[in-house]
């Protein structure tokens, strides 16, 4: 391309976007963002624009489309969702003539940064997430930077990247930035090899050691140490977190106020879940749709507020480890539960609130509209009524959530005296700033209602002075106020009366007196707008200064909202409250269920009792398909989660030890199209396991060893129990359909058999659901396929099968016809007649070696 070609415009749109090669640039040419080139191939085929093209001193037209500027949002919002990231490039300076207009890109949107409710799920954080990968640890940071969270871990040890993988699958980033080291790290993530999280995208960022980073940090959190969030100590963490900050500072190009805090992610404090737990519990996910629906997160989310339902999805990721912080949760949510007035009052406090946090980001970005504002006005004043609905609460969690709600009745008040309630939806035209806030203002638009009365009495006057009857006043654009009168009657027009313009039917005409009334109108709408314009800045200004007690009051009616959901939860589908503590050192559910499949199906739910201690820490669980296993196992995980997550639990009564991690390897995610095998997948879980479980640790194992052949798979879950129970002695339950595993009760510390009853009649079972000590003693394969409606004739013959494979007549099948037949071949018989006739003792050597030699030759035929 020859640039000395180019046109000025050209040539600076060019050299803008050299700057920003990554990104799609919206070039600001009056009323529109225009794209060219590249850009605008990529942006119409998405955003299904017309591309057309623009001379730009080349030979060929520039390819080109564009939006208009007003309705740039939701283009903004496609692309991004797209995974593109987006330049606005303004114009700088007023457009003259000839001089070319100075533009400048004010901000970039990307996938993590966007800010926009277009673009946003309220029920869901939009996170960045910045790596940093050294020889010894990895530093993770992410922060939604609508809502103003930021949190930052390390995964250390020999763990380190498996670690990475689950906080990936957890936080599910919209848009990652790394160090170059860790591309390297890529082959060894599922979330990147199963395309669940965006690229990688290398971010070098401005700081480069690790004092530069603390420095930077301290100054924008305006802290001494960086101790006081307890960060200190963390190299590999603080440098992922500079990096993340710096990134948006570079691509919002202003500061971001509302992110106040730093919170360090402690691993040990929290019941470690990983990948596999997450989705074989059906946390926050359906398994089979990747929908909300169905999950645990589902059932429990009675929220009522967008920061509600995000903390929610936190509460679950999260579960806690320490009994006094579970305690306090499950002793408010029990305060909540046994007052109905009181959760009925709060519900419908709460589903006013307005997305406070997110509100907050608008306001730091400069972004917040009128209407945005006076709907904030509504969600404070509700805030402080949330505030005295609680104040005599006796739980201590809700008295801190008491004393946390900053009451801002005077923000409140302020904002609804300042902003209109019918405040327009643009800003152009003013009208936002209510009556009665500014007295200046409001004399400019009087200054336009008296131009109103004025112009009528004009008119009135007009009228008597000429005679002509249908004399009118009226105003457009281009000739501004006028006075009309109609053809017939122009013989009366006086000779004051300057005409202005000619329509078929009329002439419009001004006289001096009009012209000057014309002039104060129009300079006082304009002159109304700028001030407006000078007014809402300086709320905005005062806003800014408000948002630390803000993100604070939201935080906790955020929390607040949580435990109300719980106990609203708990009241509906009675559930207990569950005995958590250090003390407890078993699992001893009685009457427990599975809180989702109660709910979901139409059948009524068999409760089941669970009881493992650290003596016998093994339910081994053997029963047919379909009885009711799986279900099992993962209500019990699922309630263990619950008590630790400090939810009430379904079960007639639960005592529940504190666990570390909670572990399963349940049903077949089959990962073939990234090249392993359902079995390899399997035991990959299971070897994660192994290495990581601890005698504080709740394993589930379902059917293990499925996905091999009978005796290998047989082995190995075998070996796998015995390591179990020999090595980690964690909390276990091991369902299998390998019933010689029961015969380890009584020979395996731990293990005690359990089946899940059947009733048998004809060739029929019928499932009890209904756990039980003993071991089953027959699979029921058949009359499951029964059931599931495989063709007569075929289950017929099945049982045929089966019954010889039982009576072990392994040189011998059974014919289709029934006949039971030789299972050996003409010349395998041939050497096994010879061998029977052979006598070893009375043959030289030479002979029993030519004979053997012989019968070589024979088999191999
Ligand atoms: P398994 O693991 O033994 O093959 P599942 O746990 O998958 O069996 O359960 C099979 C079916 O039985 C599921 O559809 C489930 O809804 C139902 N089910 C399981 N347990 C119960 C129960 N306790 N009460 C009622 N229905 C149950």
């Amino acid at each position: 391309m020859d640039k000395n070609k180019l046109s000025p415009m050209m040539r600076q749109y060019l050299e803008t976007k050299q700057e920003y090669p990554d990104a799609i640039l919206f070039y600001r040419l009056g009323d529109f963002y225009e794209m060219f080139f590249e850009d605008a191939v990529v942006a119409s085929r998405i955003l299904e624009l017309t591309l057309t093209g623009r001379d730009c001193g080349l030979d060929k037209r520039a390819p080109m489309c564009g939006v208009p500027y007003h309705a740039a949002k939701s283009y903004i919002a496609k692309l991004v969702d797209n995974g593109y990231k987006v330049a606005i490039c303004e114009q700088m300076t007023e457009p003259g003539v000839a001089k070319l207009v100075e533009r400048e890109v004010i901000q970039v949107v990307t996938p993590g940064t966007v800010l926009e409710s277009e673009a946003l799920d309220s029920s869901t954080n939009n996170f960045l997430l910045s790596i940093f990968a050294d020889d010894k640890n990895i530093g993770v940071c992410y922060s939604d930077i609508s809502t103003g969270l930021l949190e930052m871990t390390e995964c250390t040890g020999d763990n380190a990247v498996k670690l990475l993988d689950d906080i990936l699958i957890r936080v599910h980033p919209k848009e990652i930035i790394v160090n170059e080291p860790v591309l390297e790290l890529c082959s060894q993530l599922t979330c990147v090899k199963n395309s669940y999280v965006p690229a990688f995208e290398v971010y070098e960022g401005k700081h480069k050691t690790l004092a530069d980073c603390k420095d930077f940090l301290k100054e924008h959190f305006k802290v001494q140490s960086l101790s006081v969030f307890d960060a200190d100590n963390k190299k590999q963490g603080i440098i992922a977190t500079a990096k993340l900050l710096d990134y948006v500072f570079e691509t919002q190009k202003r500061s971001i106020t509302n992110i106040k805090k730093l919170v360090t992610i402690k691993d040990e404090n929290y019941v470690h879940l990983d990948v596999a737990a997450i989705r074989n519990l059906e946390l926050t996910e359906n398994m089979s749709l990747r929908k909300k629906y169905g999950s645990l997160l589902w059932l429990l989310d009675q929220t009522k507020t967008c920061m509600g339902a995000r903390q929610l999805r936190s509460y679950i990721d999260r579960p806690l480890k320490n009994s006094r912080e579970i305690n306090d949760r499950l002793d408010a949510v029990d305060e909540l539960r046994q007052n109905y007035i009181l959760r009925e009052n709060l519900q419908e406090a709460l589903s006013t609130v307005g997305d406070i946090e997110r509100r907050c980001g608008k306001i730091s970005a400069n972004t917040i509209l009128p209407k945005e504002l006076f709907s904030l006005a509504g969600s404070l004043a509700r805030v402080a009524e949330i505030k005295n609905l609680i104040i005599g609460s006796k739980s201590k969690l809700l008295k801190k959530l008491y004393n946390q709600i900053i009451d801002m009745t005077d923000v409140a008040e302020y904002l609804k005296s300042a902003i209109s309630s019918d405040a327009p939806a643009v800003m152009k035209d003013g009208g936002y700033i209510a009556a009665g806030f500014s007295e200046e203002l409001d004399n400019l638009r009087n200054a336009k209602e008296y131009g109103k009365v004025w112009l009528a009495n004009l008119e009135q006057s007009e009228k008597e002075k000429t005679g002509i009857k249908n004399l009118k006043t009226g105003y457009n654009r281009v000739f501004g106020y006028y006075i009309e009168v109609t053809n017939g009657s122009l013989a009366n027009v006086p000779d004051y009366y300057i005409r202005k313009q000619t329509t078929t039917t009329a002439e419009r005409f001004i006289i001096p007196e009009l012209k000057e009334m014309e002039y104060k109108i129009l300079s006082s709408t304009e002159e109304a707008i700028k001030l407006e314009n000078q007014i809402y800045s300086q709320i905005k200004l005062k806003m800014q200064e408000r948002i630390g007690d803000m993100l604070e009051s939201s935080s906790a009616i955020a929390n607040l909202d949580c435990l109300l959901s719980l106990a609203v939860v708990a009241a509906k589908n009675n559930y207990v409250k569950p005995v958590i503590n250090e003390n407890v050192n078993h699992i001893k559910i009685v009457a427990g269920r599975h809180p989702v499949v109660e709910v979901m199906s139409k059948a009524d739910f068999v409760p089941n009792d669970c009881d493992i201690d650290e003596e016998n820490n093994t339910m081994l669980i053997t029963g047919p398909n379909m009885a009711g296993k799986s279900t099992f196992m993962r209500q019990v995980a699922i309630i263990t989660l619950m008590a630790h997550i400090g939810s009430f639990v379904p079960a007639q009564s639960a005592e529940i030890c504190i666990v570390d991690r909670i572990f399963t390897r349940v049903g077949a995610t089959d990962e073939l199209a990234f090249g392993q095998s359902t079995f390899m997948v399997e035991m990959n879980e299971v070897a994660n396991i192994l290495s990581n479980a601890t005698n504080k640790s709740l394993i589930l194992l379902d059917e293990v060893g499925r996905g091999t052949s009978t005796y290998d798979g047989l082995s190995i879950a075998w070996a796998i129990l015995e390591y179990i129970s020999k090595h980690i002695k964690a909390k276990t339950m091991f369902s299998t359909h390998y019933h010689e595993l029961t015969s380890l009760e009584g020979e395996l510390e731990g293990v005690k058999n359990y089946k899940v009853m059947v009733k048998e009649f004809g060739g029929d079972v019928m499932f009890l659901h209904k756990i039980g000590r003993g071991s089953a003693n027959r699979s029921f394969g058949i009359e499951v396929a029964k059931l599931a409606g495989l063709p007569e004739e075929l289950l017929v013959r099945a049982k045929q099968i089966l019954e010889y494979q039982e009576s072990n007549k392994n040189d011998t099948i059974i014919t289709e016809t029934g006949k039971i037949v030789e299972n050996i071949k003409p010349n395998e018989r041939e050497v096994l007649n010879i061998l029977k006739e052979l006598d070893i003792n009375n043959i030289p050597p030479i002979v029993a070696f030519t004979t053997l030699a012989d019968l070589i030759e024979k088999i191999k035929k």
